[in-house]
């Protein structure tokens, strides 16, 4: 696969490639998701490796290393990432009942061992890209430190993050750290419409400004699907049950993304602010937001952020957006007015 250093991140490019020859064994790049991280880590293991780069120190794109990184085939560089978010022909198949893995066990950090045992290829040395790295639980974690704190020659480890207050110390500590910024909403939208994404502005909100996310997310089928669920919820009187039939066929995920954005601005409102996921609904979210207790909504909010960690396995997909629903119904009762019966 070829990949592309985005605009947004040209000067750090150019940082790193200035110290190309002294990079220490260990690198954390850190920065929101959905920015590019991962294909800047991809094209510097590529340039790294690249027998013939330019002057700047960037792949040739024509060598034989650079042709392996396009057939994603570089017998140097290795890959960790979860289950959930390696390309489909990896993942596991279809009719499995299991859920793949938001993960990275320590079995896949042991299977490294292999890797590292070999000799490079050739004198670049060899890559290992872990994506997120807040992905590694506890065990692989601890099975990772041992080659960060004694690395094996010609070895160097790329760790992408897009929370690092969820790594250990013990890892952070190991490694140099390299932020990679968010672009100015201008840059993004501009970026979006080069890609041919229709509202640019919109799909820039509904993904916290993270132009990746905002062109994965910029497709009819999520735009529809929002409209339905919005639309739902934007009644003056919700049905919860009605509502929840109505969207049931949305991925769960999804719908609660949106509510949690919805009471987002919701609170913003309240607090005299403007909207900032859902610009398109404001006049209906002012609506709402003026008989509510700002309390009330932060609490439907910071509930929704808890529901956040079972979203990805709950019992009964069903119940849990009914139960998203009938939240968000009471918090719509929980007027100015009733608030004396209200918790
Ligand atoms: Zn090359």
């Amino acid at each position: 696969m070829s990949v592309t250093v985005y605009p947004w991140h040209a000067s750090a490019w150019a940082e790193i490639l200035a110290r190309k020859s002294q990079l220490p064994h260990a690198l954390l790049f850190k920065g929101r998701l959905g920015i590019g991280k991962l294909d800047f880590v991809r094209k510097l293991a590529q340039s790294l490796a690249c027998e013939n780069p330019e002057t700047n120190g960037a792949a040739c794109e024509a060598c034989q290393s650079c042709r392996w990184f396009f057939a994603s085939a570089h017998p140097d560089y290795r890959e960790i990432q979860p289950e959930a978010l390696r390309p489909a022909v990896d993942a596991a198949p279809a009719s499995s009942e299991r859920k793949p893995s938001q993960h990275i066990a320590v079995d896949e950090v042991r299977e490294l061992q292999n890797f590292i045992n070999l000799s490079a290829h050739n004198h670049h040395g060899r890559t290992v890209v872990i994506c997120p790295a807040e992905a590694l639980n506890v065990s692989a974690a601890n099975a990772l430190l041992k080659n960060l704190e004694e690395p094996p020659p010609g070895l160097r480890f790329m760790l992408i993050t897009h929370k690092p207050s969820q790594l250990p110390a013990t890892i952070i500590s190991r490694c140099q750290q390299v932020a990679l910024p968010t672009p100015s909403l201008s840059i993004a939208e501009q970026w979006l419409t080069e890609q041919g994404v229709a509202e640019p502005g919109l799909a820039l909100a509904q993904a916290s400004n993270a132009p990746l996310t905002a062109r994965t997310i910029a497709d009819d089928e999520f735009w529809g699907q929002r409209k339905l669920f919005l639309g739902a919820i934007a009644q003056s009187a919700v049905d919860g049950l009605g509502a929840a039939e109505q969207v049931k066929d949305i991925p769960v995920s999804r719908v609660l993304g949106w509510l949690q954005r919805w009471t987002y601005d919701l609170v913003c409102i309240k607090s005299g602010g403007a909207v900032r996921f859902n610009p398109d609904f404001s006049m209906v979210l002012a609506r709402i937001a003026t008989p509510l207790r700002a309390v009330e909504i932060l609490r439907l909010h910071r509930t929704l952020l808890g529901w956040q960690r079972v979203v990805h396995h709950p019992l009964n997909t069903r119940l849990f957006i009914e139960d998203l629903l009938l939240s968000y119904c009471r918090l719509l009762k929980s007027t100015e007015h009733g608030a004396s019966h209200v918790g």
